[in-house]
């Protein structure tokens, strides 16, 4: 019997990490929901519907009927990347700059929704790992297994700062520092679906633990939970 995981918490605690490696050793979907909203958010960008200090949040609004966001796996990698109107945009949702207007973004309410129901159609038939922010509190309020990640800010933005160099971007550890505290703030104090964790979600602080023993950990977690299901 599959079950569905989801995957909360702060931004750069290694959800997506750990989604993946529970994906795949369960055959079960992976679906990142950052990347829906970094999606819309490229999107916005490329309109000049938000710049620094400016955000015509109704006409996004408006234009909402008009994005399509999907994914479709690269049959070079293996993986699967975020398409924004049929176009895959998985090499340029990762820069600082999409970071630093995603959170603004995502206190949209209506791009909430349009999300929200997407990714629940995704997980109809479970089997799939999500990871977000209100995953196990919005998406799925009854998946059979929450996890709610949380790192210290400094650890998560050295790990953020070190994935943008090698991805060959100039960044400041300072500015990547910033960027993570201030979408801390925006995304738990947000009016619509705060990142929270949910009562039944198992908290997990990473700041110190290595990859491979977190997904022993929750990997075993998943086990017990299938388990249940039979
Ligand atoms: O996970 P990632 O860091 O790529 O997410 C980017 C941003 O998208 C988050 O900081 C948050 O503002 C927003 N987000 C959200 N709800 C989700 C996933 C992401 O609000 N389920």
């Amino acid at each position: 019997m599959k079950i569905t995981i989801a995957i909360d918490g702060y931004s750069s605690t290694g959800k997506s990490t750990v989604a993946k490696q529970l994906a795949d050793w369960l055959g079960y979907i992976y679906v990142d929901t950052g990347a829906m909203y970094r999606a819309i958010t490229l999107y916005a960008m490329e309109k000049g519907l938000i710049a620094d200090g400016f955000f015509d949040k109704d006409s996004l609004v408006e234009k909402l009927n008009q994005i399509t966001i999907s994914f479709l796996r690269n049959t070079d990698s293996g993986k699967a990347e975020v398409c924004l109107n049929g176009k895959s945009v998985e090499k340029y949702i990762r820069t600082l700059e999409v970071s630093s207007f995603v959170s603004i973004i995502a206190t949209v309410s209506e791009v909430r929704s349009k999300l929200v129901q997407q990714q629940q159609v995704m997980g109809e038939q479970k089997g799939i790992v999500m990871d977000g922010r209100d995953i196990g509190t919005v998406v799925f309020p009854n998946a059979e297994l929450k996890i709610f990640m949380t790192a210290s800010a400094e650890e998560r933005a050295k790990r953020r700062y070190h994935e943008l160099l090698e991805r060959g971007d100039t960044v400041k550890y300072e500015s990547v520092l910033a960027n993570v505290m201030e979408r801390d703030y925006i995304d738990t104090t947000r009016e619509d679906s705060p990142l929270v964790k949910a009562n039944d979600a198992i908290e997990i602080d990473n700041t110190e633990t290595n990859i491979d023993d977190q997904f022993h950990t929750i990997l075993q977690l998943a086990k017990d939970r299938i388990a249940k299901r039979i």
